[in-house]
């Protein structure tokens, strides 16, 4: 199925619950306050926020819940929901700003949404290949690096929607 029209932004979900089904996200609440061990991303209100002074505050109180966040299982287990795909010379001739573009963006992302990640990005052959915690952020990058750099872009969906497939190629 091919999505290639429409305003894309950030996930509009801000660290909420799911309510699509994610194998991540458990279907009962979480304890609240909770920090997660990996990124010290806190969990209040049903939501993840990158928040460190509010979660410093949080790890005084003796009944905050440390835990690992739905991310950082997902980087730790590799387990992709978004596969981008980057490839052509023009790529090899501008590596590290487009490098530098994916990172902004995802710091950009997690600010909004800290279980939006990436879980790796390396060269594979002579492709660069950049895996995401969820789909949404895989859009969202391959839009961001187009718009900056434009090549030939694709995006597709699976079926449910739980996996995007992301490819950009620019040969000059
Ligand atoms: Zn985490």
């Amino acid at each position: 199925m091919q999505k290639d029209v429409g305003k894309f932004g950030i996930s509009d979900k801000r660290g909420r619950v799911k309510t699509s089904s994610d194998p991540y996200i458990p279907e009962a609440a979480l304890p609240e306050p909770a920090i997660c061990g990996g990124c010290n991303a806190l969990y209040r209100n049903r939501r993840w926020q990158i928040d460190a002074a509010a979660a410093e505050k949080a790890s005084a109180d003796s009944d905050v819940s440390h835990v690992t966040c739905p991310a950082c299982r997902k980087i730790a287990e590799r387990y992709a929901e978004g596969v981008i795909t980057l490839s052509g010379n023009y790529l090899w001739n501008h590596e590290k700003e487009i490098r530098n573009i994916l990172r902004n963006e995802e710091n950009r992302a997690m600010a909004k949404n800290p279980l939006q990640r990436i879980i790796r990005m390396e060269r594979e052959g002579d492709s660069l290949i950049i895996e995401t915690t969820e789909e949404k952020l895989a859009e969202h990058l391959g839009r961001t690096l187009n718009r900056a750099h434009q090549g030939e872009l694709s995006v597709t969906w699976s079926d449910q929607h739980s996996l995007c497939r992301v490819s950009w190629e620019r040969d000059q």
